[in-house]
């Protein structure tokens, strides 16, 4: 089992500050787990994402990772942490998410729905992204057992008119989706050769132990974000029965190795609706996993709530990952509601694009005029290796003249600053004064 200690809760709150500990290496939460996409986060070596930013873990993907270097690759390099030379502990996702999302984007032209490929079905099971945007709705399976046993869908007559739903509404070339989905799995294109692959729940789980993440995830249907209430339920049924047999097929083959123990994590979906993600969150969260993780897209302003309905169904002993969550804002009221680890790519990726975050939670862009001769470092209260010693505006010089130090230096600064923001959090929480820092925050983020 995956060791997790609650060391202080916030007063009349599900938020807690706790110790994930690993094989490699402890995880003091909350944390923020920096991106490592593809083995590596984005202009920083290892060292620096330790050192400098002061990082205590970071999430690596299956999907990229799958498909480049390959597995045989990665089986041969002894896995992630010695083929990178990270000594701490890791994640990586399921893949399924880039495979849904990315699986379309082959060179081919996206159409505006995802249409349902009756062709490459199970039975008429499949659902077919075209693109990341609204799908109509598959039909419903007959045999909806899992949400008619968690009464969800109790009328006949609920069943027959969702199984109405005619094609005839289709008006795309079903040759230009890429990613298709049904019951054994996602079946969808590389973007870098466009060749076909096929993710199942077992696969995922055979790629992951490839890698050799600490805490890896089950593949779970990831439906567009404003994919309907009918198209969420699929995915959450769906989901449900892709997690009881990834549990099993992890019981039965990978769980017994003490030297080198993953952790599998469920993931919960539901999308927008919040009976749904409760439903979602009370099915998985009675399964034996190590962990669980919420993934999902939030409207602005709901996190907080979203997540309060999710973490209260979930079991309170085990540590909860909310996947890429990147706005501080968000970050705090995920944490005061029961949310233990965070993934996010947006603190490099504004970076490169030279923007970083300030004191306050505010941002600015290093290729603003003003900043040419500005010496002060990026942020004067920030304590990172890049504020100690580097000014605005030699970064600014660095972005102007496309120099590739400057995105590494702004990388440092704001991987540092939200990673160091999630800790003083925690030590809030620890010294009992969290809902004063909280209260500072949104105040200075809000003035
Ligand atoms: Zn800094």
């Amino acid at each position: 089992m995956l060791n997790f200690e609650i060391k202080e809760r916030i007063p009349n709150a599900l938020g807690r500050a706790g110790i994930i500990k690993t094989t490699h290496g402890d995880i003091e939460t909350p944390a923020f787990i920096p991106v490592g996409t593809k083995a590596t986060v984005k202009a920083l070596t290892p060292e620096q994402v330790r050192e400098y930013v002061g990082a205590q873990a970071f999430l690596a993907n299956t999907y990229h990772l799958y498909l480049q270097p390959g597995m045989d690759i990665m089986r041969a390099s002894g896995g992630l942490r010695k083929f990178m030379n990270w000594p701490g502990p890791t994640f990586t996702d399921s893949g399924g998410f880039q495979a849904f999302s990315l699986g379309n984007v082959s060179g081919k032209r996206k159409s505006k729905f995802g249409v349902v490929d009756e062709t490459i079905s199970n039975g008429g099971q499949a659902n077919t992204y075209s693109s990341w945007t609204r799908p109509l709705v598959p039909p419903l399976r007959r045999d909806s057992g899992l949400l008619l046993g968690l009464g969800l869908l109790t009328s006949a007559s609920e069943m027959s008119k969702r199984s109405k739903y005619s094609p005839a509404q289709e008006e795309n070339d079903i040759t230009n989706s890429m990613a298709k989905i049904d019951d054994a799995g996602v079946t969808f294109k590389s973007v870098i050769d466009g060749s076909t692959h096929h993710f199942s729940p077992e696969k995922s789980i055979d790629i992951q132990v490839a890698i050799g993440a600490d805490i890896i995830f089950v593949l779970d249907e990831c439906a567009p974000p404003d994919a309907d209430r009918e198209y969420q339920m699929r995915a959450l049924e769906r989901t449900a029965m892709w997690a009881e047999h990834s549990l099993e097929y992890w019981k039965k083959t990978k769980r017994a190795d003490p030297n080198n123990y993953q952790s599998l994590f469920g993931i919960i979906q539901g999308g927008r609706y919040e009976d749904l993600r409760k439903l979602s969150a009370e099915t998985i969260g009675k399964m034996d996993f190590d962990g669980f993780g919420i993934g999902g897209t939030f409207d602005k302003g709901d996190v907080s709530k979203a997540v309060n309905v999710v973490c209260q169904e979930l079991p309170e002993g085990k540590p909860r990952h909310l996947l890429g969550i990147g706005e501080l804002e968000d970050m705090i009221m995920a944490i005061e509601n029961g949310i233990d680890t965070f993934d996010c790519v947006a603190p490099t990726r504004i970076a490169r694009n030279g923007s970083a975050y300030i004191s306050g939670g505010k941002r600015i862009n290093i290729l603003n005029a003003p900043f040419r001769n500005d010496f002060a470092p990026v942020d004067e209260k920030c304590s990172c290796y890049t504020c100690m010693n580097y000014s605005r505006a030699y970064i600014a010089h660095l972005f102007r003249a496309k120099e590739m130090l400057g995105a590494t230096l702004l990388s440092i600064h704001n991987l540092h600053f939200v990673v160091d923001f999630v800790a003083k959090a925690r030590r809030a929480i620890v010294e009992g004064d969290f809902s004063h820092f909280k209260d500072d925050f949104l105040k200075s983020l809000h003035s």
